[in-house]
């Protein structure tokens, strides 16, 4: 190091200089002014730049190729020149190796040996260079950041309250476009007044620690009007004491976010408030594993389950689709197309009820979760509606076309045509293609104009027509008997008519046949006991008023029985028959015949002129001619009989008023014409009358009855023979004397309806069944709408004016519904004031009551009354059930009946059924309800409960 020493003066002082010159951590050189050599370098210098002290010295620092750039070294030089020193100027210099170095030189001129020299020391500022641009580098990469996160920053010196903000944190503030530097109240002022002092309290909660981080949304208030959103996240810095210092942080304006989620928050609670209130079903279900997320109301209710019954289950476990296989080819298209458009599919409820629905699905995301947002719309009821329409479209056709009767279309107006049935083309011998288009006055249709006014006025007046018999003729001329019925009705949006004509002729053909065949006796076609009856009552009332009498014969063949017995039926049928020819060819014309059935014959004679024991002689003297007449041997099947007779002789109007007293005398007369040995004619006499007392007795003791409770009701079943079931009961009343035991009701009843206590105890009937209906309704005995209780009413009872009230009152009173009420009556309640009966049993009807006709086939069976009559029922008369199964007549009357009840609709029921044959021979022609011995007699109420089905099957299907 000696060698190296450099050569400056050698004082005290100089030495100290030296040493300072060469161990400094700077590189130091001293270089002659004018020729620019080095004298001196130090070790710093050799160390930073390269080059020895031997290859420095005496060179030039242009020979050394330190100056990376000459003008900076002119620079330099001239800066030195100026004022003699220079002071940290900036310079870049290379080393021997050529790595440039960032430097700053100081030094100044001064006087060395004469020579004009510069000292110079070159601090090396390379490292500093470097972190002051790593530091800028950063600086601008976080502007770079921040700006392109869009974020302001700002920094607030809180003791001076000075506040920086970036140039973005100022525009953000819709102040200048340049860094702000101000006070804090400046650069926030344009915050809304409330957000001002939520952000005040906020920053006090924070001063107060020792939390150190902030964010604050506030709202800017820009001067368009508009209002811009900004987030600031913030850190606050303190003093060693813990006082704030300084709060940093950055500004993001997030007004497209609050706006985004405004509208998102309103669309979201539009969504919900939708899928609430939706009336369609609407589900969400996820895609992954098919689980129900949400489903709003409408589907709970559509489909019967509750939302926690679904939610979180596939529809695959709730078996919410009837058919897989549509499933998964509909999944599929949803899954290929992204959404599906009313697809028709059927879905079960939760009680496995089929729906159908269109269904309309579309693909969502819901919480990252692909998932299936439906809707569904029930259609089910537009389906069946559908269905039902075109189903009553196709029967309307149907019944149009198919109808026997004549069915036609017309237009109201105009009376046109529209459309005209097969049956309109056999009534009338028109085609349809032939009418359409024509008026039936073109066509001539009506037999009687005065009728087609009388259809027209009734049209005008009540808007249909019923029921009107009307003639109709053919295109050939003759004219038929046809029932007409015309109803409005509108036809796409045209007012039209719908007319049926049913040709009655085949219904009167069965109605007379009915007729004959009630009125007469099959085996001799004599009138029978009902025609005879009526004669009887006709002619009582002709030979009052022309004051004449009559006289009627009761004969009976004695020992009859014993010939049917021991020669046959059919020799007993040829006997009958012999004596009714015998008979009818003994009497005059307008004399009745009539047999009252096995060997009764009656004989009405009428128009005697005279006093009564010259009628009782003359009417005396036929008898006995007819005794002989009868008497004559008959030659039959090789066999030679003798028939005689006994006969009893009523007269008319002298041993009585009635049809029903005349020939009970006349049988009275009888049976003591057999009494006194036969084959004789006794004439009736009062004192035979043992009858009448016998009904005073019965009268008295009946007056009685009431008061004392000896009346009681038995009840019989009746049966719907297709399933065994008991559907009803007929309600007979029963007399227990207290003495002579029960009695007969058919004799009892009889003279109840005479003396009119019948009114009385016929209430009591009504009271009592209605009573006993409601209590086993009650007692879940008997099933609403499947039974009925019927009770008799007798002609007098109906007749009463208070009859409707007094059975709605009873009903009333017993809290039973109507429906379970039935009436039974006779035709002959119908026959009396006709009008004045409709009245009655539509007012009983129109409250629920129902109405059966019993003993049907022995009266009028009139057709013209069983029509207008509101009935339901026909009751079929024991009589000729009896005998159905034996008697081919009697089958063809029931025959006949039940036909003409099926085809007037009404329900049918046959009386005292005691033979499986009997019921098979009902069965067969289509009568299915019945009543006899049977399934049941009539038995007392406990009896009877104990034959209905047990109470906890009642109902069961
Ligand atoms: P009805 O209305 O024809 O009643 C049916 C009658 O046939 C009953 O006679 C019944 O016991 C009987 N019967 C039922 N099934 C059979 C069977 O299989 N074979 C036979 N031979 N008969 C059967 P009952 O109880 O003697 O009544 C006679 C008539 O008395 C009744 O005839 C009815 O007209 C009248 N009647 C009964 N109760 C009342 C009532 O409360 N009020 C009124 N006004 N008349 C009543
Ligand atoms: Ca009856
Ligand atoms: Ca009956």
């Amino acid at each position: 190091m000696t060698q190296h020493s450099p050569s400056l003066p050698e004082s005290d002082g100089q030495d100290q200089f030296a040493k300072a010159f060469h161990t400094g951590p700077d590189a130091m050189v001293i270089s002659d002014r004018d020729s620019g050599r080095f004298r001196e370098i130090n070790a710093s210098f050799t160390e930073r730049f390269g080059w020895s002290r031997e290859e420095a010295i005496g060179r030039t620092s242009l020979q050394l190729g330190i100056w990376r750039s000459l003008d900076e070294r002119q620079r330099m030089l001239d800066s030195i020149d100026a004022e003699q020193r220079i002071d940290g100027f900036e310079v870049t210099l290379l080393t021997r190796a050529g790595e440039e170095r960032s430097a700053r030189v100081y030094g100044c001129q001064i006087e060395l040996q004469g020579h004009i020299c510069l000292v110079l020391t070159i601090r090396d500022v390379t490292r500093l260079r470097a972190q002051e641009q790593a530091l800028r580098d950063s600086q601008e990469r976080l502007d770079l950041a921040l700006d392109s996160a869009q974020l302001g920053i700002w920094d607030w010196h809180i003791p001076s309250g000075m506040l920086y903000g970036s140039i973005r944190a100022a525009v953000l503030h819709e102040l200048p476009a340049q860094d702000f530097h101000g006070p804090f109240g400046e650069f926030f002022a344009c915050v809304d007044e409330t957000d001002r002092r939520r952000m005040r309290q906020a920053y006090a909660r924070l001063a107060k620690g020792p939390d150190n981080d902030y964010q604050f949304t506030y709202r800017a208030q820009l001067q368009s009007g508009e209002v811009r959103y900004l987030e600031s996240r913030a850190r606050l810095y303190r003093d060693t004491e813990g006082k704030p210092l300084r709060m940093a942080g950055t500004l993001l304006d997030i007004t497209e976010q609050v706006m985004r989620e405004r509208t998102l928050e309103a669309s979201e609670e539009k969504f919900a408030s939708l899928f609430q209130g939706s009336p369609d079903p609407i589900c969400v279900s996820r895609v992954r594993d098919g689980e129900f997320i949400e489903v709003n109301p409408s589907f709970c209710s559509t489909f019967g389950w509750r939302a926690e019954e679904v939610i979180g289950h596939s529809s695959h476990l709730i078996a919410f689709w009837a058919d897989h296989r549509l499933r998964e080819r509909l999944f599929e298209q949803l899954m290929r197309d992204h959404s599906l458009q009313n697809a028709e599919v059927q879905f079960l409820t939760r009680e496995g009820r089929s729906i159908t629905c269109m269904v309309a699905s579309r693909l969502i995301w819901v919480d990252r979760q692909l998932c299936i947002l439906s809707t569904f719309r029930d259609v089910t009821r537009r389906q069946q509606a559908e269905a039902e329409l075109k189903a009553s479209q196709e029967k309307f056709a149907k019944a149009f076309h198919s109808s026997p009767d004549a069915i036609t279309i017309t237009e109201r107006d105009s009376g046109r045509y529209i459309e005209v049935n097969e049956g309109f083309h056999r009534l009338t011998g028109y085609r349809p293609e032939e009418v359409t288009g024509h008026t039936s006055l073109e066509l001539n249709i009506w037999g009687d104009p005065e009728e087609r006014t009388k259809l027209l006025a009734a049209l005008d007046r009540d808007g249909y027509v019923h029921h009107l018999e009307m003639c109709g003729r053919h295109r050939d001329g003759h004219t038929k008997t046809v029932d007409v019925s015309v109803e409005p009705i509108d036809l796409g949006g045209t007012a039209c008519l719908l007319l049926t004509a049913r040709d009655t002729s085949e219904l009167r053909e069965a109605e007379a046949r009915i007729q004959h065949l009630a009125y007469h006796d099959a085996l001799t076609d004599l009138p029978n006991r009902a025609l005879l009856m009526d004669r009887l009552k006709q002619q009582i009332a002709l030979l009052q008023r022309h004051n004449l009498r009559g006289a009627l014969l009761f004969l009976d063949l004695d020992h009859f029985k014993h010939i049917n017995d021991s020669l046959g039926h059919s020799v007993g049928d040829a006997i009958l028959q012999m004596v009714t020819a015998r008979l009818e060819a003994s009497v005059r014309q307008e004399d009745t015949v009539a047999r009252l059935g096995g060997d009764e014959f009656v004989i009405l004679l009428t128009g005697i002129d005279g006093s009564r024991l010259e009628t009782a002689r003359r009417v005396r003297q036929l008898a006995e001619k007819l005794r002989d007449l009868l008497a004559e041997p008959m030659l039959l099947d090789g066999h030679r009989l003798q028939i005689t007779p006994s006969i009893g002789i009523a007269l008319i109007p002298d041993d009585g008023a009635t049809p029903e007293d005349l020939l009970k005398r006349a049988d009275i007369a009888m049976y003591r014409a057999k009494d006194a040995g036969r084959n004789t004619v006794q004439l009736f006499h009062a004192s035979m009358q043992k009858a009448a007392s016998e009904r005073l007795r019965l009268e008295s003791g009946l007056r009685m009855a009431i008061a004392r409770r000896e009346f009681s009701l038995h009840y019989q079943p009746q049966i719907d023979s297709r399933g065994g079931r008991i559907v009803g009961a007929e309600a007979l009343l029963r007399w227990e004397h207290p003495t002579q035991g029960a009695q007969s009701p058919a004799s009892f009843i009889r003279v109840l309806e005479d003396s009119g206590l019948i009114i009385a105890v016929g209430h009591w009937v009504i009271e009592e069944a209605c009573h006993t209906c409601a209590r086993l309704l009650a007692e879940g005995r008997i099933d609403i709408e499947d039974f009925c209780l019927s009770v008799n009413i007798s002609p007098r009872q109906f007749r009463q004016s208070d009859f409707v009230e007094r059975v709605l009152d009873s009903l009333d009173k017993a809290g039973l519904p109507a429906r379970l009420l039935k009436l039974e009556i006779t035709e002959g309640i119908v026959i009396q004031q006709l009008e004045d009966t409709i009245a009655r049993m539509q007012r009983l009807r129109q409250a629920g009551v129902r109405f059966a006709m019993d003993d049907f086939g022995t009266g009028y069976s009139s057709l013209t009354y069983l029509k207008r009559l509101p009935v339901d029922s026909l009751k079929i008369d024991q009589s000729f059930v009896r005998d159905a199964p034996n008697d081919s007549n009697d089958a063809e009357i029931v025959r006949a009946i039940i036909a003409m009840g099926h085809s007037l609709g009404l329900e049918l029921i046959a009386e005292g059924v005691e033979t499986p044959e009997q019921l098979a021979l009902l069965e067969e022609q289509g009568c299915h309800l019945h009543q006899g011995y049977l399934f049941s007699r009539p038995v007392p109420l406990e009896a009877f409960i104990d034959l209905l089905p047990p109470r906890d099957r009642q109902g069961a299907p």
